[in-house]
């Protein structure tokens, strides 16, 4: 028997829930939906300069206004710091990771010299290796030990293999020296106690899923099945903003659109399903998968959207 889906939509709160990210939001809704699997939510709130508890709301309202229900509990990402903290120790008991004491100075330093030499700038910890009796009574952040040789292959469901070498990824810090975690790791952790199976976001985090699947290996976790979705642009080609008509989902709402339309016209965005008819919940629920995402950028039309909810 295969594992139940569960995927997840993880907005970081810095804004309105704009179209890009009700696409994602609703793509990961059709897909556990029609599944019988399981829709989570998690606010990703770590950047504490960044996030505000106004964009938080705004997210929940424009996804309770598509109709767009999670599964479970809204999770937020910083609450989960002790646990990603702790996994960051793990890693290091493992061998996995290692303490690193070099100073900002010093890592300035090796990339300034590694410019003037024309090396590639990706720091190499002098740390790596270091017996730990040579470790000195200092501060140290702890860094993963990123694979020297050989490639990593995202096996992506929209974009297909997409292979990155080895020596373009970094020892990439996991645990900062004021014990605080990154990003990456918080993703990696929070997917993984979740038992997300699906992760359906934005390409621009592609890049992202290499360094993501460095922490997954060291930690023997499955990987989850990737699928990066191409951006939205607008009608020039461009990335899409409010020049190009678009707004966020707050309103669209008081403008009086039907939540249904913007479901329908927010589902064919990127997603091809043959002919242009209004489709039920239930059909698109039954109907969307993950092979008819198109590979090049969707692009928005306001008309269209007028046109469907207006
Ligand atoms: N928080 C990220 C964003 O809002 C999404 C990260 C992810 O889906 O893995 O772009």
């Amino acid at each position: 028997m295969t594992a139940p889906v569960v995927t997840r939509f993880a907005p970081s709160p810095t804004g309105y829930l704009h179209i890009g990210g009700a696409r994602t939001a609703l793509f990961n809704w059709l897909y556990a939906r029609g599944r019988g699997g399981k829709f989570l939510l998690r606010i990703e709130d770590t950047d504490r300069a960044r996030s505000t508890p106004e964009a938080t709301e705004a997210i929940l309202r424009g996804l309770s206004w598509l109709g767009l229900d999670h599964d479970g509990e809204i999770v937020s990402q910083f609450e989960n710091a002790p646990r990603h903290a702790e996994v960051a120790r793990e890693l290091l008991a493992l061998g996995k990771a290692y303490k690193c004491f070099s100073t900002p100075e010093e890592i300035e330093t090796f990339r300034e010299e590694a410019r003037a030499e024309g090396r590639s700038t990706l720091f190499r910890s002098p740390w790596r290796d270091a017996d730990p009796a040579t470790h000195p009574d200092a501060p140290y952040a702890i860094r993963i030990k990123a694979p020297l040789e050989g490639e990593t292959v995202i096996r992506d469901r929209v974009q297909g293999d997409v292979t990155i070498r080895n020596d373009q990824l970094d020892d990439m810090i996991l645990l900062r020296s004021d014990g605080t975690p990154v990003y990456m790791l918080a993703v990696v952790v929070d997917d993984h106690d979740m038992g997300v199976t699906h992760v359906i976001r934005g390409d621009d985090h592609l890049n992202n899923a290499a360094r993501q699947m460095m922490i997954y290996d060291a930690m023997g976790w499955d990987v989850p099945v990737w699928a990066h979705i191409p951006l939205i642009h607008g009608s020039d080609g461009k990335k899409l903003s409010k020049r190009h008509g678009a707004l966020g989902a707050d309103e669209y709402q008081k403008m009086g659109y039907l939540a249904a339309g913007m479901r329908n016209y927010l589902a064919r965005l990127g997603w091809s399903h043959g002919d242009d008819e209004f489709f039920t919940d239930a059909q698109a629920q039954e109907w969307f998968d993950l092979d008819g995402i198109r590979k090049s950028p969707a692009q928005f039309d306001l008309k269209k959207l007028e046109n469907i909810c207006g």
